[in-house]
């Protein structure tokens, strides 16, 4: 039987201001979707479940073969068994390093991919399924809003990717040098539109455009980090990093750095499909909206949200909070309305979660650095400090790998300022400063936005 989806909305009857969708739909129609027609969340109507030997036999092969388990054990139905190993083959080319910290805690280095951020891992998946979800001969094109860091990884996710157009709109005040040079150089099948505005602006020229009749020939589409595609993949790594360190049966602990929560997401459903997690550990910086909530049972976002160092990291309203409700049997809408409350107890037992200052945050890259010589930057430091704290009021003594979702060399000032070295750069940034492109400017104006889309869009292949 295949899997369905479904609106987090769906039950908010008298709710003003949602219509609530409360039918259902496949995976393929959620990746072109992305987000329910009520502005709720998709969600699988059922998980499917892994056999722990089927895990464990995956110690020591290749990173797309873990990718093949869970992608098979939830698009089976959807996709034959030769287009995603294609995928999964061609998206994951990079390797996952697992490094030991002290024995039995590890720093799982999700930054090795073209970006040197985690999010090329949902981002590159996919890109590659959504190229099998067109019509014959039809064109896709993605519209993004960014102010930095998702931009670039979804635009090197989609470059080269057959029969899909990128057009990524980013405010020309906004965006660090480095950002916008990441961000023009893409090319070929990936535009950069600098706008003369801030991200809010980009924001709104996108809505618009999404919901202009006369665009709707051109099949837009979007790639923002609530569609239900960029969080399955990130499934994957829990489960890799598992079957690599885990012995039968062991129990591991996993601490992830949270914004928007979809990656501690990945987590949480790699729990519920058998994967032996005995916390799932979910840090926050100072937006501390979920560990007061843990702690109270009370939710209120934090508005405006609180900059911090770890500025992937700065949401006072995480947008997977839906989900996490969701699978734990309550309620809560896009502006952070709580309808129902979920089963506070059941989430206590199985995540933890604390605020982390940033002067915490900058204690944890230096005595992690002085102490084991690793280098983390502050979104993986605010994951390793989580870490300590629930092991301190815990006790607990169990295997615990910790995320590290951007490479240090993305940060050289505040590594260089704590540590006195200078990270050493990735392959894929080393060449970034020779690299060659341009963005379009364009006025903050949706007629010269329309204008530009439908003198350069594409319909047909
Ligand atoms: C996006 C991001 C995060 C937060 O991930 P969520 O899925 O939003 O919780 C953490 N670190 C880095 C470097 C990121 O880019």
């Amino acid at each position: 039987m295949s899997i369905r989806y479904y609106s987090t909305n769906r039950n908010l009857n008298n709710v003003a201001g949602i219509t609530p969708f409360a039918s259902s739909v496949s995976f393929k129609e959620a990746l072109l979707m992305g987000q329910a027609p009520d502005e709720g969340l998709f969600v699988p109507d059922s998980i499917p479940q892994l056999l722990i030997n089927d895990i464990l036999k995956l110690r020591g092969k290749p990173y797309w073969q873990t990718a093949m388990l869970v992608a098979q054990a939830f698009l089976a139905d959807e996709f034959s068994k030769e287009v995603l190993e294609v995928v999964v083959k061609d998206a994951y080319n990079f390797p996952v390093p697992l490094e030991a910290v002290y024995p039995r805690a590890f720093v799982m280095r999700l930054d090795q991919g073209p970006t040197a951020s985690f999010k090329d891992f949902a981002a590159r998946m996919m890109a590659r399924l959504m190229s099998h979800c067109r019509a014959k001969g039809e064109r896709i094109n993605i519209l993004v809003a960014t102010s930095g860091d998702t931009g670039s990884a979804v635009g090197e996710a989609y470059k080269r990717v057959a029969g899909i157009d990128v057009t990524i709109l980013y405010p020309a005040a906004e965006v660090s040098l480095m950002q916008k040079k990441q961000l023009d150089t893409i090319g070929g099948n990936v535009h950069a539109l600098c706008v003369e505005g801030k991200f809010d602006d980009c924001q709104n020229l996108v809505k618009v455009a999404f919901s202009d009749p006369e665009l709707a020939v051109f099949n837009l589409s979007s790639a923002n980090s609530i569609n239900f595609g960029r969080i399955l993949p990130q499934i994957v790594y829990y489960i890799y990093a598992y079957a690599e360190l885990a012995g039968a049966g062991e129990e591991v602990i996993f601490s992830v750095p949270s914004g928007n929560f979809g990656d501690a997401l990945g987590c949480e459903y790699a729990r519920r499909m058998g994967l032996p997690v005995a916390k799932l550990v979910m840090p926050t910086n100072e937006n501390d909206e979920f560990p007061i909530f843990l702690e109270t049972g009370k939710y209120k976002k934090v508005s405006p949200s609180r900059a911090c160092i770890s500025n992937a990291m700065n949401v006072g309203h995480p947008s997977n909070l839906a989900r996490f409700f969701e699978l734990y049997g309550g309620t809560v809408d896009r502006v952070g309305n709580v309808h129902r409350y979920p089963d506070i107890e059941e989430m206590r037992r199985h995540i933890y979660s604390v605020t982390v200052s940033d002067g915490q945050t900058r204690e944890t890259i230096k005595s992690v650095y002085e102490r084991y010589h690793v280098i983390m930057e502050q979104h993986g430091a605010v994951g390793w400090a989580g870490l300590e704290d629930y092991f301190q009021k815990t006790g607990e003594e169990k295997l615990a790998i910790c995320l590290e979702t951007a490479h240090p060399a993305k940060f050289p000032e505040e590594i260089k300022q704590l540590l006195g070295v200078t990270p050493e750069m990735p392959d894929s940034m080393k060449d970034l400063a020779k690299r060659k492109g341009s963005a379009i400017n364009i006025a903050n104006d949706y007629d010269t936005f329309k204008g530009y889309l439908q003198k350069n869009l594409k319909i047909k292949e």
